[in-house]
């Protein structure tokens, strides 16, 4: 059986019986500087029990030791090389919303490696049949992230425009090379984007080549995530990060928090990779609101990344 045909039916199994929640949403879409933002409005996820998540202590303390470790069997749907294996997520608002997580309990501040990288594109895929997919890595305490052991998580892009809403601005770049580092000029935070090189990626048969390709990708952008963080920003804190690979591009985004304050002090929404990928997330109608209001969602992101300083030296700017 093919991993989508299998995911699918893990799927469908486990949101019969329960072991899997999925969550009903309503989409606004909003356009900020060629970008069509994604605002997913999920209310049950604010009135949602607390039985749904952990209904008794005995679970609770469960769910505090590691749902990964191990995964619950009913969402396990298979290994994916020696070190990693796919589950399907529990509480869900994308259908058949996949994580990669590593066998063994590795840590969520820790960089991917060439393992972990492989590991994801072949589950992007390959996991949901045609349908383009959207991995994403939420590392560090200010990432958006709430598990603290390493997983990568997969979404597929459905829809008539099957594209992260940011890709319309790598779209503009000129004169776009595979391999070459770029900064985005509308966004108003410190971020690194390198596009793939799809020719080398497909003509690849071999896992070595290809992890050590994409690993050489993921650690020349991250070295210049921390060289443009360097010089737009004197961080007090242990970096967090978030990166987003499509099937055509990697991105890395430093992050200085977890959560963004709306409009009034005590309305704040928590941000993981998705938001910079142009999807946020809202629970509440006061939240959905003050985006929907919003004079500027790139100021959100930048809240909560660390400010793009405009008189810091360019010149290195388009290349490492
Ligand atoms: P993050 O919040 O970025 O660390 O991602 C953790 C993901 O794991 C979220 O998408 C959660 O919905 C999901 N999750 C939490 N608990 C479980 C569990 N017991 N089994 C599977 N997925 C889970």
């Amino acid at each position: 059986m093919t991993l989508s045909n299998l995911i699918e039916e893990k799927y469908n199994t486990a949101l019969k019986n329960k072991d899997l929640l999925f969550y009903e949403t309503t989409k606004v879409n909003k356009n900020v500087d060629g970008v069509e933002f994604e605002i997913t409005y999920a209310p049950p996820l604010a009135k949602k029990p607390e039985s749904d998540i952990d209904p008794t202590i005995e679970e609770k303390k469960k769910i505090k030791v590691n749902p990964f470790l191990p995964p619950h069997p009913a969402l396990y749907v298979q290994d994916i090389g020696e070190e990693h294996s796919v589950i399907l997520n529990k509480f869900c608002i994308v259908p058949r919303h996949i994580i990669v997580i590593t066998k063994e309990f590795k840590s969520q501040s820790q960089p991917l490696f060439p393992g972990d990288l492989l590991a994801a594109w072949k589950c992007m895929m390959t996991a949901f049949g045609t349908t383009p997919a959207l991995a994403f890595y939420n590392c560090g305490p200010f990432s958006g992230a709430s598990q603290p052991h390493k997983h990568l998580q997969i979404i597929p892009l459905e829809g008539s425009n099957p594209q992260p809403p940011i890709k319309a601005l790598f779209n503009q770049i000129p004169e776009r090379k595979a391999g070459q580092i770029y900064l985005l000029n509308q966004l108003p935070f410190v971020h690194v984007i390198i596009p793939l090189d799809r020719n080398f990626i497909d003509s690849s048969t071999d896992d070595e080549e290809l992890s050590g390709y994409l690993s050489q990708m993921f650690f020349g952008l991250l070295d210049a995530m921390f060289h443009q963080l360097r010089k737009h920003a004197t961080p007090d804190r242990e970096i967090s990060y978030n990166f987003i690979m499509s099937d055509q591009f990697m991105m890395l985004i430093p992050r200085s928090r977890e959560l963004a304050t709306l409009s009034q002090e005590n309305l704040q929404i928590s941000i993981n990779s998705l938001g910079f990928a142009g999807m946020l997330l809202v629970k509440t109608p006061e939240e959905l609101a003050a985006l929907e209001n919003h004079n500027d969602l790139m100021q959100v992101l930048k809240d909560v990344g660390y400010a793009w300083n405009a008189n810091a030296d360019f010149e290195d700017a388009m290349e490492q």
